[in-house]
C-alpha cells in the first residue's frame, strides 16, 4: 500500500506526520520524501545513503548541417522549446518536458540526443536500517519537478519489486503538478489539515484537487485545541463531515509537541501518548483501505 500524506499548504504537518507514522510502522516499509523541491524528510529521519545518482531527462539537441528547416519539430512541441527565427530552427532545452515528439517526427536525423540533469535520487536506510528510505532532490534552476518524480516513482517500484513493502509518500504541498503526480499514483491519500482559516481553505482545494483522482482520501488535524482556535477544528471536523471525509485522528497542539519538532525530534518519540496516537493513526488507516477496498469489491 502506498500512501501519500498530502496536505494543502507548506507547514501543516505533513512531514511531521509521514515521519512519526513511520517510526510506528510495523511491517516493512519504505519511507519516501517526494517533496523533491523541499526535501525535509531526511532531517526527522537521518538516513544512512547507500546509493545517490543524477536524475537526467533526455533533451533535443540539434545537428544544424541535416536541418531542412521543416518546421515538424516546432509544430510537434506543445511546450513551445522549439522556435523557428527566420527560417532557421532554435531549441531551448530548459522548456523541454522530454515527451520524445520531436524525436519522432525528424525524417533527417537532425534531432540528436542531449540530456538535462534534473536532480538526485538518493536511498539507503532510516531507524536504525529498519525502514528503506528514497528521496528525490530537484537540482537548483531546475523548474520541472514532475519528470524527476516519475523518475522516483520508477525506483520506488524496483525497490518494491526486490523486497514487497508498504510506502509512505512526504507529498509535495498544494495542488500543484508536482502534488498531482505523487498523489495520482499512491493507493490512498491521508490529507493533513491545518485547522486554521487560510489552512482550512487550502485543505478544502487539496480535497477538491485529490477527489478526480478516485482514491480513498481521509484526513488528520494537526495542532487541535490550539486556544481560541476553537472553531477552526470545528470548521475541519464539519467539512469533513458533510463531505464524507474520514477523519482519523486530531493531534492536539502542544508546547512539547512544537518543541520536539522544532528540535527535529520525532512526535511518536515524545511520550507514550503521542506514540499511541500515531499507532491509532496506523490502524485507522490500514482499517479505511481495507473498508474501501470491501466496498469496491462488494
Ligand atoms: S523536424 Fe528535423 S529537419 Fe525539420 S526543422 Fe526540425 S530538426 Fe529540422
Ligand atoms: S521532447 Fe517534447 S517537449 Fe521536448 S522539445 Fe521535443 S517535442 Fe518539445
Amino acid at each position: 500500500m502506498k500512501i501519500a500524506i498530502a496536505s494543502g499548504k507548506g507547514g501543516a504537518g505533513k512531514t511531521s506526520v509521514a515521519a512519526s507514522l513511520a517510526r510506528v510502522w510495523d511491517a516493512p516499509l519504505i519511507a519516501v520524501d517526494t517533496d523533491a523541491e523541499a526535501p525535509n524528510l531526511h532531517l526527522f529521519l537521518p538516513p544512512a545513503i547507500e546509493k545517490s545518482c543524477v536524475s537526467w531527462l533526455r533533451v533535443p539537441g540539434l545537428d544544424r548541417e541535416k536541418c531542412v528547416s521543416c518546421g515538424k519539430c516546432r509544430d510537434i512541441c506543445t511546450y513551445k522549446a522549439i522556435a523557428s527565427f527566420a527560417g532557421k530552427i532554435s531549441i531551448f532545452q530548459d522548456m523541454c518536458h522530454g515527451c520524445g515528439g520531436c524525436f519522432a517526427v525528424c525524417h533527417t536525423g537532425a534531432i540528436t540526443e542531449d540530456r538535462r540533469e534534473l536532480g538526485r535520487l538518493e536511498s539507503g536506510t532510516v531507524l536504525e536500517g529498519s525502514v528503506r528510505f528514497l528521496m528525490g532532490r530537484t537540482r537548483i534552476g531546475e523548474s520541472m519537478t514532475p519528470p524527476l518524480l516519475r523518475q522516483e516513482h520508477k525506483a520506488l517500484d524496483e525497490m518494491l519489486e526486490a523486497a514487497p513493502a508498504d510506502a509512505l509518500l512526504d507529498s509535495p504541498p498544494g495542488v500543484s503538478c508536482p502534488a498531482v503526480t505523487v498523489t495520482r499514483d499512491a493507493d490512498m491519500i491521508l490529507l493533513v489539515a491545518d485547522p486554521t482559516p487560510f489552512g482550512f481553505h487550502d485543505f478544502k482545494l487539496a480535497h477538491q484537487a485529490f477527489l478526480p483522482l478516485s482514491k480513498p482520501v481521509c484526513a488528520v488535524i494537526n495542532r487541535a485545541g490550539a486556544e481560541g482556535n476553537e472553531a477552526g477544528d470545528e470548521a475541519v471536523r464539519a467539512y469533513c463531515r458533510e463531505n464524507g471525509l474520514p477523519l482519523l485522528a486530531e493531534l492536539p497542539f502542544e508546547r512539547a509537541a512544537a518543541e520536539q519538532y522544532a528540535s527535529g525530534r520525532l512526535l511518536a518519540d515524545l511520550s507514550p501518548e503521542w506514540r499511541e496516537r500515531f499507532t491509532a493513526l496506523r490502524d485507522a488507516l490500514r482499517a479505511e483501505y481495507a473498508r474501501v477496498k470491501e466496498a469496491d469489491h462488494a
